[in-house]
């Protein structure tokens, strides 16, 4: 029962890692979630790319935003802006457990990685899911008014100001989560997936932690990435938009490119896989939209396929 390791941001990385989850054995599957995104609002811990890979796993998501509860109900919010306060950034009252719940936990000394794996065996979840790091990093955004805390430059402000760089700020200090360099260390891991997140927001922090690079580079694995571009457009969210105001092109080359040091594999649509000649990289073409469930298991099994042959032929 070899393992898999899978790198994942919210939306786009936890549609395959529930393809993933779904096709793999039971205690096979291992996600990493960043936490770059994480946020105290409220007076409460957030971890919003924990929470959405969590109800994605756990069948509770919301299918409408991607993020947050299905069935949600919102008599909180609505209390609250009758009250006046902060309602930008949408907590539904289910969703509001978790955060309430998380916080007392972090508050009483336990760690976000004991608290996530609690939530997800609570949840009925059988993959394995935790965080980068249990010690904070926090995803600044440097744009043309100055630097923005990351959620009000993603929620708040809804990506708008224009992007000319990132921080994460506290990576330089923070430990890998020592799961994870266990995990990398194995030689019979099967395959380390960089799932179609944003690489400058989702899967950069997870990069940035110190060592996980490394070891990600020195893992037996093949390292498979799948594509969060399409024909030059991202499927959703502002990774185009970034792309574009860093003066990147809007490709899965450009996307290939932060993580050359890594990749073995590189599963892309069609289209651009000619876009990819010369590059040292096994290019996979595959139908990397993901609208059903049956084509989250089909990409699951696409990118296991890439890295068993990678394994094989080196
Ligand atoms: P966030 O943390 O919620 O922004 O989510 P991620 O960083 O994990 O995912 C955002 C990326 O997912 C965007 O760049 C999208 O283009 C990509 N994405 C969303 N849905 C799909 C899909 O069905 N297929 C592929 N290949 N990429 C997708």
């Amino acid at each position: 029962m070899a393992a898999v390791l899978a790198l994942s941001g919210g939306i786009g990385g936890a549609k395959l890692a529930l393809g993933l989850a779904r096709v793999l054995g039971p205690g096979e599957l291992t996600v990493v979630a960043n936490t770059g995104d994480d946020f105290e609002h409220l007076g409460l811990s957030i971890s919003p790319d924990l929470d959405t890979l969590m109800y994605t796993l756990a069948g509770l998501d919301n299918p409408a935003t991607g993020w947050g509860r299905r069935d949600e109900t919102w008599t909180f919010m609505s209390a609250l802006g009758q009250l006046g306060g902060e309602t930008w950034f949408r907590l539904g009252d289910g969703d509001l457990a978790v955060h309430v719940e998380r916080t007392r936990r972090l508050r009483a000394g336990e760690t976000l990685t004991a608290i996530t794996e609690d939530f997800r065996k609570r949840l009925g979840i059988g993959a394995r899911l935790m965080p980068m790091s249990d010690d904070p990093v926090r995803t600044r955004v440097n744009t043309a008014e100055g630097w923005l805390d990351f959620q009000e430059y993603f929620v708040h402000r809804q990506c708008a100001p224009i992007v000319t760089g990132f921080e994460f700020a506290g990576a330089a200090a923070a430990r890998a989560q020592p799961d994870i360099l266990r995990i990398l260390r194995q030689p019979d891991l099967r395959a380390v997936v960089i799932c179609p997140s944003n690489p400058f927001i989702s899967v950069e922090p997870i990069l940035a932690v110190p060592g996980l690079r490394a070891a990600i580079a020195a893992c037996a694995a093949p390292v498979v990435a799948v594509s969060p571009i399409i024909g030059g457009r991202a499927v959703k969210g502002p990774t185009a938009k970034m792309m574009v105001e860093l003066g990147l092109t809007c490709t899965a080359a450009t996307v290939a490119a932060r993580y050359a040091d890594l990749l073995d594999g590189y599963v892309v649509d069609a289209e651009d896989a000619r876009s990819l000649d010369g590059r040292d990289v096994v290019v996979t073409p595959a139908a990397i939209l993901m609208t059903s469930l049956a084509d989250r298991e089909r990409l699951a099994r696409a990118v296991l396929d890439a890295a068993d042959a990678l394994r094989r032929h080196p």
